[in-house]
Protein backbone atom coordinates (compact mmCIF):
# COMPACT_ATOMS: atom_id res chain seq x y z
CA UNK A 1 0.00 0.00 0.00
CA UNK A 2 1.45 3.22 -0.89
CA UNK A 3 1.65 5.83 1.75
CA UNK A 4 0.08 9.35 1.55
CA UNK A 5 0.32 13.19 3.03
CA UNK A 6 1.35 14.46 6.29
CA UNK A 7 1.79 10.60 7.58
CA UNK A 8 4.00 9.04 5.38
CA UNK A 9 6.07 12.59 5.26
CA UNK A 10 6.30 12.43 8.72
CA UNK A 11 7.45 8.67 9.25
CA UNK A 12 9.84 9.16 6.53
CA UNK A 13 11.75 11.92 7.97
CA UNK A 14 14.34 11.17 10.85
CA UNK A 15 12.85 12.47 14.14
CA UNK A 16 15.74 15.09 14.73
CA UNK A 17 15.06 15.18 19.03
CA UNK A 18 15.06 11.33 19.31
CA UNK A 19 18.52 10.44 19.92
CA UNK A 20 18.12 6.77 19.15
CA UNK A 21 16.81 7.91 15.41
CA UNK A 22 19.54 10.62 14.51
CA UNK A 23 22.50 8.55 15.75
CA UNK A 24 23.78 8.15 11.99
CA UNK A 25 22.13 11.22 10.55
CA UNK A 26 24.86 14.28 10.47
CA UNK A 27 22.27 17.52 10.00
CA UNK A 28 19.98 16.40 12.50
CA UNK A 29 22.95 15.94 15.03
CA UNK A 30 23.69 18.99 13.89
CA UNK A 31 20.35 21.19 14.54
CA UNK A 32 20.59 19.06 18.14
CA UNK A 33 23.97 21.28 18.79
CA UNK A 34 22.73 24.71 17.21
CA UNK A 35 19.81 24.37 20.04
CA UNK A 36 22.32 23.65 22.58
CA UNK A 37 24.25 26.44 21.74
CA UNK A 38 21.25 28.93 21.56
CA UNK A 39 20.49 28.14 24.81
CA UNK A 40 24.21 29.37 25.91
CA UNK A 41 23.43 32.49 24.35
CA UNK A 42 20.10 32.78 26.00
CA UNK A 43 21.42 32.10 29.41
CA UNK A 44 24.13 34.70 29.23
CA UNK A 45 21.66 37.38 28.14
CA UNK A 46 19.21 36.17 30.86
CA UNK A 47 21.67 36.35 33.33
CA UNK A 48 22.93 39.93 32.45
CA UNK A 49 19.36 41.38 31.33
CA UNK A 50 18.54 40.26 34.98
CA UNK A 51 21.12 42.13 36.54
CA UNK A 52 20.52 45.03 35.46
CA UNK A 53 16.42 44.80 35.38
CA UNK A 54 16.08 45.00 32.01
CA UNK A 55 14.55 42.44 29.08
CA UNK A 56 16.50 40.77 27.18
CA UNK A 57 15.01 42.45 24.22
CA UNK A 58 15.38 45.49 25.74
CA UNK A 59 19.49 44.82 25.97
CA UNK A 60 19.50 43.60 22.21
CA UNK A 61 17.85 46.54 21.22
CA UNK A 62 20.32 48.63 22.78
CA UNK A 63 23.63 46.87 21.60
CA UNK A 64 21.73 47.02 18.22
CA UNK A 65 21.46 50.88 17.95
CA UNK A 66 24.95 51.71 19.24
CA UNK A 67 26.45 49.56 16.33
CA UNK A 68 24.24 50.29 13.22
CA UNK A 69 23.27 53.35 11.11
CA UNK A 70 20.15 55.19 11.57
CA UNK A 71 18.10 53.32 8.74
CA UNK A 72 17.77 50.20 10.77
CA UNK A 73 17.23 51.19 14.03
CA UNK A 74 13.87 52.22 13.45
CA UNK A 75 10.34 50.13 14.83
CA UNK A 76 9.89 47.97 11.11
CA UNK A 77 13.52 46.92 11.00
CA UNK A 78 13.89 45.96 14.04
CA UNK A 79 10.98 43.77 14.31
CA UNK A 80 12.28 42.17 10.94
CA UNK A 81 15.66 41.98 12.50
CA UNK A 82 14.72 40.40 15.67
CA UNK A 83 11.82 38.55 14.43
CA UNK A 84 9.52 39.81 16.77
CA UNK A 85 6.33 41.65 16.02
CA UNK A 86 6.42 45.83 15.81
CA UNK A 87 4.11 46.46 18.95
CA UNK A 88 6.80 44.17 21.00
CA UNK A 89 9.39 46.51 19.41
CA UNK A 90 7.27 49.64 20.04
CA UNK A 91 6.81 48.62 23.99
CA UNK A 92 10.19 47.89 24.17
CA UNK A 93 11.55 51.46 23.10
CA UNK A 94 8.49 52.83 24.79
CA UNK A 95 10.56 51.49 28.26
CA UNK A 96 13.70 52.49 27.48
CA UNK A 97 12.86 56.29 26.60
CA UNK A 98 11.29 56.07 29.54
CA UNK A 99 14.92 54.75 31.59
CA UNK A 100 16.06 57.45 29.80
CA UNK A 101 18.07 54.85 27.69
CA UNK A 102 16.87 55.78 24.38
CA UNK A 103 15.45 58.97 22.36
CA UNK A 104 13.43 58.95 19.90
CA UNK A 105 14.16 61.09 16.58
CA UNK A 106 11.48 62.79 14.56
CA UNK A 107 13.55 64.05 12.41
CA UNK A 108 12.99 61.38 9.26
CA UNK A 109 11.42 62.42 6.43
CA UNK A 110 7.78 60.73 7.20
CA UNK A 111 6.71 62.65 10.66
CA UNK A 112 5.15 60.03 11.51
CA UNK A 113 8.09 57.25 11.91
CA UNK A 114 11.15 58.34 14.46
CA UNK A 115 14.50 56.67 14.41
CA UNK A 116 16.30 56.23 17.91
CA UNK A 117 19.52 57.10 19.61
CA UNK A 118 21.13 56.03 22.62
CA UNK A 119 21.49 58.29 25.59
CA UNK A 120 24.48 59.21 27.15
CA UNK A 121 23.17 56.66 30.05
CA UNK A 122 21.95 54.35 27.10
CA UNK A 123 25.61 54.08 25.66
CA UNK A 124 26.95 53.45 30.04
CA UNK A 125 24.68 50.17 29.56
CA UNK A 126 25.76 49.10 26.40
CA UNK A 127 29.15 49.50 27.99
CA UNK A 128 27.58 47.28 31.20
CA UNK A 129 26.16 44.61 29.11
CA UNK A 130 27.78 44.27 25.73
CA UNK A 131 30.23 41.76 27.20
CA UNK A 132 27.65 39.18 28.00
CA UNK A 133 28.41 36.88 25.08
CA UNK A 134 32.57 36.57 26.40
CA UNK A 135 32.45 33.61 27.60
CA UNK A 136 31.06 32.23 24.08
CA UNK A 137 34.10 33.64 22.70
CA UNK A 138 36.47 32.67 25.39
CA UNK A 139 35.66 29.01 23.97
CA UNK A 140 35.90 29.45 20.75
CA UNK A 141 39.23 30.94 21.27
CA UNK A 142 40.13 27.64 22.65
CA UNK A 143 39.92 26.07 19.27
CA UNK A 144 42.98 26.48 16.68
CA UNK A 145 43.04 28.77 13.86
CA UNK A 146 42.48 25.65 11.02
CA UNK A 147 38.82 25.09 12.95
CA UNK A 148 37.90 28.31 14.03
CA UNK A 149 38.31 29.34 10.07
CA UNK A 150 36.21 26.06 8.87
CA UNK A 151 33.52 26.57 11.25
CA UNK A 152 33.54 30.29 10.66
CA UNK A 153 33.53 29.37 6.32
CA UNK A 154 30.49 26.76 7.15
CA UNK A 155 28.54 29.11 9.11
CA UNK A 156 28.26 32.30 6.60
CA UNK A 157 27.44 29.75 4.13
CA UNK A 158 24.38 28.36 6.04
CA UNK A 159 23.34 32.11 7.67
CA UNK A 160 23.14 32.94 4.05
CA UNK A 161 21.44 29.48 3.33
CA UNK A 162 18.91 29.88 6.01
CA UNK A 163 18.11 33.47 4.46
CA UNK A 164 17.50 32.43 0.83
CA UNK A 165 15.18 29.76 2.06
CA UNK A 166 13.05 32.80 3.97
CA UNK A 167 14.32 31.02 7.12
CA UNK A 168 16.44 34.23 8.04
CA UNK A 169 14.71 37.22 7.76
CA UNK A 170 17.82 39.49 7.72
CA UNK A 171 21.67 39.06 6.81
CA UNK A 172 23.89 41.66 5.90
CA UNK A 173 26.28 39.19 4.46
CA UNK A 174 28.82 39.58 1.33
CA UNK A 175 27.11 36.66 -0.38
CA UNK A 176 23.92 38.58 -0.88
CA UNK A 177 25.60 41.74 -1.53
CA UNK A 178 25.70 43.75 -4.73
CA UNK A 179 29.48 44.38 -4.49
CA UNK A 180 30.23 40.62 -4.39
CA UNK A 181 31.50 38.54 -7.30
CA UNK A 182 33.10 35.19 -7.41
CA UNK A 183 36.19 36.29 -9.88
CA UNK A 184 38.71 33.79 -10.65
CA UNK A 185 37.12 31.54 -8.24
CA UNK A 186 37.99 33.66 -5.09
CA UNK A 187 35.52 36.03 -3.26
CA UNK A 188 35.82 39.07 -4.47
CA UNK A 189 34.43 43.08 -3.05
CA UNK A 190 33.93 45.56 -5.59
CA UNK A 191 33.59 48.48 -2.93
CA UNK A 192 36.78 47.57 -1.48
CA UNK A 193 38.17 46.49 -4.69
CA UNK A 194 40.19 43.08 -3.03
CA UNK A 195 39.71 39.27 -2.77
CA UNK A 196 37.99 37.91 0.66
CA UNK A 197 39.44 34.69 1.80
CA UNK A 198 36.15 32.47 3.51
CA UNK A 199 37.85 34.07 7.33
CA UNK A 200 37.14 38.11 5.57
CA UNK A 201 33.18 37.05 4.62
CA UNK A 202 31.01 39.56 6.86
CA UNK A 203 27.91 38.84 8.00
CA UNK A 204 27.06 41.88 9.16
CA UNK A 205 28.38 44.78 6.86
CA UNK A 206 27.66 48.39 7.35
CA UNK A 207 28.15 48.75 3.53
CA UNK A 208 25.57 45.92 2.72
CA UNK A 209 23.34 46.91 -0.25
CA UNK A 210 21.02 44.18 -1.03
CA UNK A 211 21.90 42.63 -4.62
CA UNK A 212 18.41 42.74 -7.06
CA UNK A 213 17.12 39.13 -7.22
S1 LIG B 1 30.42 45.77 0.79
FE1 LIG B 1 30.58 44.52 2.65
S2 LIG B 1 29.02 42.91 2.42
FE2 LIG B 1 29.36 43.85 0.40
S3 LIG B 1 30.86 42.48 -0.57
FE3 LIG B 1 31.96 44.21 0.38
S4 LIG B 1 32.56 43.45 2.41
FE4 LIG B 1 30.96 42.10 1.63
Amino acid sequence: MIKSGRHFYETMEPKIFNPNEHQDELASKIVVGLERISEVFKVMLWEKAKNIGLSPIQIQLLIFVAYHKNELCNVSSLAKEFNVTKPTISDAIKVLVKKDLLIKDYSLADSRSYAIHLSAKGTQVVKDTESFANPMRGNLETLNQADLEQLYSTLSKFIYQLNRSGLLSVQRTCFGCSFYEMKNRSHHCNLLKKDLFDKDIRLDCPEYEERSA
